[in-house]
């Protein structure tokens, strides 16, 4: 038989974890696994990361879900963490020494920026350049003989601006560099970094592949190698390890990642167009946009568009920004993003606690930022409660 499309894949679970015929694989919800005799388990330790021994290595629950992110990603092998954070700790444990040195951009996710700069920093000695990356002088221009890891984010994270993957993984390569990238915007079905050459994917599976805002968890996809490596010694050893349960989860949501992520990509184009054309918007930040600088960059090596953006209103007044911000009914206010429902959050919320507004400008964000996870409702719907919340300022 021809190979099956992704959603074919994603709508079965394979046979190996149905028991008495269940629809549904079980939740493994084991610590522990027994073993026949002396050489089954010796076997066993001679063959850890294929064996089921203990759950903080491997769990028949996790690995259904790791096997199926492996191969949408087209990796060889996956490993799923308890965070998206956990899986961004244990590439970048694994890929630096004391003394190493990492290039990566100004707009990377916040927590991860704050891990290398208050973590490894000062604990492992660690030196840190921040590039743009639009360009990829950007990144051959700080190369240093101990450069040791390129991490990206593409798009990236508040600002959505791109790298171009096969340049950079080229550029590595040609000079030993590892690379990683926080893949988790696109999602594995409309961006495949492995293609274009890049060591290491992540995902923070707590958005669009648990999708119901449910689920905390991550995923790291790379080579058998890689993955082998991080498995026995970030993984195992740090031990941030996904509960039986959770990974259940995570597998209920692959089988609409397909049909959500259609949904989601409708919307947010929708939404998007939407508020460009809005006279109270100065501009909106969404890759799928033909106005979006680096639109044709994204064409060539993202198949699709999602659900998260953030705008620019017009006004620069405290009170009207809030109005309009506490003034939605269907966009919900909180953090995170990617799933069911709509969200709105304000990035100077955070960055009014850390940063002046100087400084917080310096990275590309105004006062009247706001970034909106388009979720599954009707589009027509959030256009109307947009509509109706701009009204008001
Ligand atoms: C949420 C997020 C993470 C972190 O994932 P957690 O599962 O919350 O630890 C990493 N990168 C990006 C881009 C995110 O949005």
């Amino acid at each position: 038989m021809k190979e099956k499309k992704i959603e074919t894949f994603l709508a079965h679970d394979g046979k190996k974890a149905h028991s008495k015929g269940a629809v549904v694989p079980p939740i493994y919800q084991n610590s522990l696994f027994t073993m026949k005799d002396w050489d089954d388990i010796d076997k066993a330790f001679d063959d850890r990361t294929n064996s089921y021994i203990y759950s903080r290595g491997n769990n028949p629950s996790a690995e259904i879900v790791e096997e199926k992110l492996a191969k949408i990603c087209e990796g060889e092998r996956a490993k799923l963490f308890a965070s998206g954070m956990g899986a961004i700790s244990a590439v970048f444990l694994s890929c630096i020494k004391n003394g190493s040195h990492i290039i990566t951009l100004k707009n990377i996710y916040g927590p991860a920026n704050n891990l290398l700069e208050t973590y490894f920093k000062p604990k492992f000695n660690i030196e840190i350049t921040y590039v743009n990356g639009t360009d990829i002088k950007d990144f051959k221009d700080v190369i240093k003989p101990n450069t040791s890891l390129i991490y990206l984010e593409s798009p990236s994270s508040v600002i959505f601006s791109l790298q171009d993957l096969e340049a950079v993984s080229k550029l590595a390569k040609a000079n030993s560099i590892k690379t990683a990238i926080d893949n988790t915007w696109a999602s594995p079905l409309y961006q495949n970094p492995l293609k274009f050459g890049i060591d290491l994917e992540i995902h923070s599976c707590s958005k669009y592949i648990g999708g119901h805002s449910d689920v905390v968890a991550g995923i790291v996809v790379g080579s058998k190698v890689d993955i082998e490596n991080i498995f026995t010694k970030e993984f195992e050893l740090l031990g941030a390890k996904i509960a039986p349960f959770e990974a259940w989860l995570l597998l209920r949501s692959l089988r609409t990642l397909k049909i959500r992520m259609e949904q989601h990509q409708k919307n947010g184009l929708q939404v998007a167009k939407f508020l460009e054309s809005h006279p109270k918007i100065q501009k909106v930040n969404y890759p799928g946009l033909e106005s979006f600088p680096q639109y044709e960059l994204g064409k060539k090596q993202m198949s699709g568009y999602t659900g998260l953006m953030s705008f620019q209103l017009k006004t620069s007044n405290l009170d009207s920004i809030k109005t309009f911000f506490n003034g939605l009914e269907l966009f919900q206010i909180g953090v995170s993003w990617g799933g069911h429902e709509s969200l709105i959050y304000a990035p100077a919320i955070s960055y009014l606690k850390e940063l002046n507004k100087e400084q917080f400008e310096g990275l590309g964000i105004s006062l009247g930022d706001m970034r909106i996870s388009v979720g599954l409702e009707s589009a027509e719907d959030l256009i109307e409660d947009l509509t109706l919340a701009l009204s008001k300022i």
